[in-house]
């Protein structure tokens, strides 16, 4: 019971293949207390049995693309967890016109939308908890390899990425005096609602599959597991780094041998 006693919010399940379900899965195996958060009305009606089964109670509707929503959020959420030891950010957003052919051809919009709803909202979450999170805290976010590489189709989302990574890296320092954590998991390519927007997502599946040390695609079981150990005090020393949970795949260059 890793995580026996202790209270997380966690922002971003849609359904039951969401990182961020994976994610509630494992914390509530361990004992963790969630409250969940969606989006807009229109989830709840697939979120609230997920919530159920985590005995998390109805969740609470917050568009982070909005302050004033994010405020009646989270007075809510402060009248039902008015301490939290943890908070999953597992949000993204970006049009699905700029997650195919050139970046180069990313609109202002596009670009202004993926950077708000993706990154900011990260802080903007984190802000608005702040005198909420107990000492000894964790903020754990979700990035992908499009923030450190050019990977086709990723496009604007991962410069959004590249500005989430510095912003948990920002952010770590500010919260660090407060003995609050700050880290993002790194994930290879999951089959989820958002993922499947990415024009060749199979491809970047099945490349995975045979070039990864591992030979094998990360599971979303394996992201819920990674993510239990940073929410936990397992990785207690462990602030804004970037934790790389893809069977592998970042480390390598080239793929093709002489053997293939
Ligand atoms: P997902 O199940 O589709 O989750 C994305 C979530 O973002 C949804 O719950 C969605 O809520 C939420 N969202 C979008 N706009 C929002 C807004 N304005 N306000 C509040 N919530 C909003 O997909 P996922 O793959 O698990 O994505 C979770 C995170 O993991 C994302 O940051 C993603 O970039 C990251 N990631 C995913 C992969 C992958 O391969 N799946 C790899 C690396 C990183 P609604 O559905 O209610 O709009």
């Amino acid at each position: 019971m890793l995580l026996k006693g202790k209270k997380g919010l966690i922002f971003g399940v849609a359904n039951e293949h969401s990182l961020a379900w994976h994610i509630a899965q494992q914390v509530h195996a361990q004992g963790a207390e969630l409250l969940l958060s969606v989006a807009s009305e229109r989830f709840l009606r697939k979120v609230g049995p997920l919530a159920e089964r985590v005995n998390a109670g109805p969740p609470v509707i917050c568009d982070v693309s909005c302050d004033g929503d994010i405020k009646r959020a989270f007075e809510e959420i402060r009248a039902r967890m008015p301490e939290v030891d943890f908070i999953v950010h597992a949000i993204a957003t970006a049009k699905r016109t700029d997650l195919q052919g050139r970046f180069l051809d990313t609109s202002r919009d596009g670009f202004s939308l993926a950077h708000d709803v993706s990154t900011f909202s990260f802080v903007a979450i984190s802000r608005e908890a702040e005198n909420m999170l107990r000492p000894g805290a964790s903020l754990l976010t979700l990035t992908y390899l499009g923030a450190v590489r050019a990977v086709p189709s990723y496009n604007v989302m991962g410069v959004a990425k590249a500005s989430l990574e510095a912003s948990v890296r920002y952010m770590a320092n500010d919260f660090g005096p407060a003995g609050v954590r700050v880290n993002a998991i790194s994930a290879g390519p999951v089959k989820t609602l958002s993922a499947s927007v990415v024009k060749g997502f199979k491809d970047k599946v099945d490349i995975q599959q045979v070039a990864a040390p591992l030979r094998r695609n990360v599971t979303g079981e394996d992201v819920g597991k990674a993510g239990l150990f940073l929410l936990s005090d397992m990785a207690s020393g462990v602030t804004g780094e970037i934790l790389y949970v893809d069977c592998g795949y970042n480390i390598m260059a080239d793929f093709i041998t002489r053997e293939d």
